[in-house]
């Protein structure tokens, strides 16, 4: 029980004042715990994944149900409360956190119902991504998301998401079925191509801008349980070889493989023998989710390349692939990605990148090649807001360091530098999920392109009062 007024930020940069009273109507309706500073639970509730966008909230209410995030929706618009809402707080700019505000934080609603017969998965809101590939594997069959099975589903899911299946079923959104959702007004509503259909079309990718989603559904699919896959390196000094290879192979590739190149400096790990430690190199990220009978044959170019500095492709269930670089990625740390889409590696693109990463200076610093070209590409550019459909790669630089590392400015400066190098590459789209706290709105026009101003006019209708503005903010149109 909260025995005092407290100050929370409200919206317009005002402050509201709310007394014990209506904090104890808040604590009743939302079915589930109210949280101020010090309270059990509240450290790992406004932790966030990027240490560097850290904020603090002056209250998190954890609701555990549809009606619990309806009454604390009704609840922050009738008071105008800067309001945020946390899934798996992994977005790299914090958007997770309203400072000084209330927090949605929805990991009490972290339950999967798998309808096999259906091909359907139920997910809550406040589920990792590990969550549903575990309880989809358990009837061989999987929807697409991310590779680091901490990260959140309802952030990733609401970006557009993509994963090493994105080759064979498109954009996490192309595999929504429904999407049951909190609009501002408090109105629990379900979307689906059904029902609301502006409205769903808008969550397909235009992220936390419409409402608080309590519930995900999506479209399954047969994979695994065993794909091929892990990690495979070579010397950096191989580059030109091997990007050029992976160029080659990207071409052709099945779109039951997945090959993401990244070339970094060599972790201290067990599996890297030890005068390999620090020094750069090539490396690929592959999973090949098809039979298992032609993997000789589909990695045939990756094994004709030789002489790795590092193996370790093996047949290995696929949750296990979804979580195998969970370790790369310590919550808390410093984090700081720029990134883009490209439609083809260029020769200038790839001589580009090369150059850049001989030179970075960051010991933990990345340049990497995403590829997702494939089902992404079928659909026309308005089949949801997430756009970008004609991106075939996603390209990045992006490193970490220690919150007390002296360097910080100059690898800093070294991302901004990779990024002005090789946007000249790019499609000219951005992925939302990955901005940074830094980026301004111009970069969220960029991320939807020609979306934008159809997700202006749901925006306008559906939150006029933009209660939902602790995100890629979608600016109302005038
Ligand atoms: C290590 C790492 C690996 C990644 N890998 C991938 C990848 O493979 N593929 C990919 O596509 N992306 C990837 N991403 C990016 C990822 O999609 C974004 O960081 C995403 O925002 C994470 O979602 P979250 O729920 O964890 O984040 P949060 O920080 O909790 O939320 C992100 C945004 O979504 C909003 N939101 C959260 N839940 C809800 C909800 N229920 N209703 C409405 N709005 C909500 C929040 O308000 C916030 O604005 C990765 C990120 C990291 C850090």
């Amino acid at each position: 029980m909260i025995t005092s007024t407290i100050e929370i930020a409200g919206l317009e940069g005002r402050r509201v004042s709310l007394t014990p009273q209506q904090l104890d109507d808040l604590a009743a309706r939302i079915d589930g715990p109210l949280l101020r500073p010090g309270d059990e639970g509240w450290n790992d509730a406004v932790l966030v994944w990027n240490g560097m966008a850290a904020r603090i909230p002056a209250l998190v209410a954890q609701p555990t149900s549809a009606g619990g995030v309806a009454a604390a929706v009704a609840f922050a618009a009738a008071h105008r409360l800067l309001l945020g809402v946390k899934g798996g707080g992994h977005n790299i700019g914090g958007t997770a956190i309203a400072e000084q505000g209330l927090v949605l934080d929805m990991s009490r609603m972290r339950e999967v119902a798998v309808d096999p017969e259906a091909r359907l998965a139920h997910v809550g809101p406040g589920c990792r991504l590990a969550d549903v590939d575990r309880a989809t594997q358990a009837h061989g069959l999987a929807t697409v998301l991310g590779f680091v099975s901490e990260v959140g589903v309802a952030g990733l899911t609401l970006g557009g998401g993509f994963g090493y299946l994105a080759r064979r079923f498109g954009w996490a959104v192309d595999n929504l079925d429904e999407v049951e959702i909190v609009t501002a007004d408090g109105r629990i509503r379900t979307a689906s191509h059904r029902q609301e259909a502006e409205l769903f079309w808008a969550v397909r990718g235009g992220g936390g801008n419409f409402g608080v989603v309590t519930r995900f559904t999506f479209r399954l699919h047969p994979v695994g349980p065993s794909v091929y896959g892990g990690l495979i390196a070579w010397p950096f000094e191989r580059a030109a070889e091997i990007l050029h290879a992976y160029r080659a192979l990207t071409a052709t590739a099945p779109r039951e493989l997945s090959v993401w190149m990244i070339l970094l400096r060599a972790p201290a790990a067990p599996f890297v023998p030890a005068d390999w430690h620090g020094r750069r190199i090539c490396a690929m990220s592959i999973c090949y989710s098809g039979a298992l009978d032609r993997v000789g044959g589909v990695l045939a170019p990756i094994r004709a390349l030789r002489d790795p500095v590092v193996d370790l492709l093996r047949e290995q269930s696929y949750v296990e692939m979804q979580s195998y670089l969970d370790a790369t990625e310590p919550k808390g740390s410093h984090y700081y990605w720029k990134t883009g889409y490209a439609a083809e590696l260029s020769d200038e693109l790839l001589a580009a990148t090369r150059k850049m990463f001989a030179e970075c200076p960051i010991p933990d610093g990345e340049l990497a090649f995403l590829h997702i070209g494939g089902a992404i590409n079928d659909h026309p550019g308005d089949d949801g807001a997430v756009g970008n459909r004609d991106a075939r790669f996603v390209w990045g630089a992006k490193a970490l360091w220690h919150p007390d590392d002296p360097r910080a400015d100059a690898f800093r400066r070294w991302i901004r530098d990779a990024w002005t190098r090789l946007r000249p590459y790019s499609t000219g789209g951005e992925y939302v999920n990955f901005q940074q706290a830094e980026d301004g709105p111009a970069r969220t026009v960029e991320a939807y392109g020609k979306n934008y101003e159809r997700l202006q006019r749901v925006k306008a209708e559906l939150d006029p009062q933009n209660l939902f503005r602790v995100n890629r903010n979608i600016h109302q149109a005038r």
